[in-house]
């Protein structure tokens, strides 16, 4: 007599990013565009499951606001980022 089992499988994944004030000094600083608060580039892609090559093409395409200080890091604004997000998902669905 063979006996068969089925046994099924399911992870269940979940990242959590902590997004704390993003400050320059003592500064929070704001996007010029739309005053929203930015967030480094990094932690912007991390946030939107994005790579960081997809944000700098972003930025190139001049889709989204962004801001590079004296120190040379950069920026970004993500509310913009949000709805090219949005206005990608869309033109999917
Ligand atoms: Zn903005």
């Amino acid at each position: 007599m063979k006996i068969t089992r089925k046994i099924n499988i399911s992870v269940i994944t979940e990242k959590k990013v902590l997004v704390s004030s993003t400050t320059v000094g003592n500064e929070t600083i704001y996007c010029r565009q739309c005053a929203a608060e930015m967030l480094p580039a990094h932690i912007s892609a991390d946030f939107f499951g994005f790579s960081s090559r997809v944000i700098y093409r972003l930025i190139e395409a001049d889709k989204i606001h962004f801001l590079e200080t004296e120190r040379n890091e950069i920026y970004i604004c993500s509310v913009s980022v949000a709805e090219v997000l949005q206005k990608t998902l869309r033109e999917c669905f």
